[in-house]
């Protein structure tokens, strides 16, 4: 940060004001994380640099010899890390991992099955203003009304009515275990495609705290960035090495042109970070430290939805305290938490208003935190979100919020100089 200081002091100011940012709230977005030093080191690199289209040791350009040797790292880690056969480590997100498989797999009009955005869907899968939506003829299905879960009659109801080419398993605000190997015997019954997007429970599938899709479904796809906790980027999996090469041509030259390689040595890194036994006792505690948020939620008389968590994040179901998701995410906001307003299932606010909250546990444990924070945590959105007009406990609890950011220190390595 230095260098830039000193070449550019406006993006500097800004840099270190995110940091600050980053270092005295409470991050409880489900969906992010805080890498590594050695993360954030590999891309913030030389090998920025360098255009290398194709695939290691197939390269349309010249200079690849060690560009080559870090991709082939993350490749293979990235395939011991799930178990796959086969590993693209080059879309530059999550949603252009979504769109490869997509070209890969079908034609625009066919029918896709993925679940309904309200209920813990993502806008890849089939929402209208997403090319998923515009290309291909969309079903959807959600949860049930009574259990909030999956329900696996209905599912295959729909499947055997629609005749999806591909059906999408894998969300953004689902907090139970996902059954693969009954997606894959509805899409066996139907002849479909299965894909699993496991962008969010990544970190947990890869240490064993999630079943594994690769043996049920035809593809999987990933976010790095997430309960994984490396760069933002993302990543397809295939147990069908055929499979496999035909969604590596789908990347490149199907749908995006040079790699980031300074983000795949990110990536490289982080799955050897993956691989180690301490990041499986981190995903462990993943789950621990969700379990207790939303045991403390309930303890104070919130209602999470499906009644608890089997992952990283949870849904907090507003109604029963009379507020939306907006006016909540206001509230802990002005207390230093950063959390989003969500749609709940059957939700009758608009997705600009909503009803829930959703709260994930990845980034303040990765800070170090764990039960005993997470019921003070708890217990810190309770008291703002029961006292929406109460200064004085909005004070109380942005103390609190300081002290917990004040005992876990965060990227103690970076220094914020003090302007001269
Ligand atoms: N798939 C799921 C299930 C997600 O939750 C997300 C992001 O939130 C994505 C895909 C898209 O990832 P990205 O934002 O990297 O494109």
């Amino acid at each position: 940060l230095d260098f830039l200081a000193e070449s550019d002091p406006r993006v500097a100011e800004i840099l270190n004001l995110e940091l600050q940012r980053q270092r005295d709230h409470l991050e409880l977005i489900a969906s992010e994380n805080f890498t590594s030093a050695a993360v954030l080191a590999a891309q913030g690199s030389v090998l920025t640099n360098k255009y290398a289209e194709g695939l290691p040791g197939k390269r349309y350009y010249g200079g690849c010899e060690f560009i080559d040797q870090v991709e082939q790292l993350a490749i293979d880690r990235a395939k011991e890390l799930f178990g796959a056969a086969s590993a693209n480590v080059q879309p530059h997100s999550g949603a252009q991992a979504n769109f490869a498989v997509f070209l890969t797999l079908l034609n625009p009009g066919d029918t896709i099955m993925g679940m309904d955005l309200s209920h813990g869907g993502h806008l890849t899968h089939g929402s209208p203003v997403n090319v998923s939506g515009k290309w291909f003829r969309v079903v959807q299905y959600g949860v049930s009304p009574e259990t909030e879960q999956l329900d696996y009659e209905s599912i295959r109801a729909i499947a055997k009515k629609e005749q999806p080419k591909l059906i999408i398993c894998g969300y953004s605000a689902y907090p139970r275990i996902i059954d693969f190997a009954k997606f894959r015997e509805i899409a066996d019954e139907v002849g479909a495609y299965l894909m699993a997007d496991i962008a969010h429970i990544a970190g947990l599938v890869a240490t064993g705290h999630h079943p594994n899709p690769i043996p049920h479904c035809h593809v999987v796809t990933t976010t790095t960035h997430k309960t994984l906790r490396g760069p933002r980027g993302g990543l397809i999996l295939t147990g069908d090495e055929e499979l496999g090469k035909k969604l590596n041509k789908a990347v490149f030259p199907g749908t995006q042109g040079g790699p980031l390689e300074h983000v795949i040595a990110a990536k490289a890194v982080a799955f050897g970070e993956a691989l180690k036994p301490e990041f499986k006792t981190y995903s462990g505690q993943v789950i621990a430290n969700a379990q207790a948020l939303a045991a403390g939620l309930v303890q104070r008389g919130f209602k999470i939805v499906s009644g608890g968590t089997d992952n990283h994040l949870m849904l907090v179901d507003l109604r029963s305290i009379g507020m939306t998701g907006k006016r909540a995410d206001q509230l802990v906001s002005g207390v230093r938490i950063t959390a989003n307003k969500n749609t709940v299932p059957f939700d009758p606010e608009s997705p600009f208003v909503t009803s829930g909250l959703r709260l994930g546990s990845p980034a303040m444990t990765t800070r170090g935190m764990a039960e005993a924070e997470f019921t003070e945590i708890a217990n810190i959105i309770a008291d703002r979100l029961l006292n929406p007009d109460d200064e004085t406990v909005a004070e109380d609890c942005r103390r609190r919020v300081g002290a917990l950011c004040d005992r876990f220190p965060l990227y103690d390595h970076l220094r914020i100089p003090v302007p001269a």
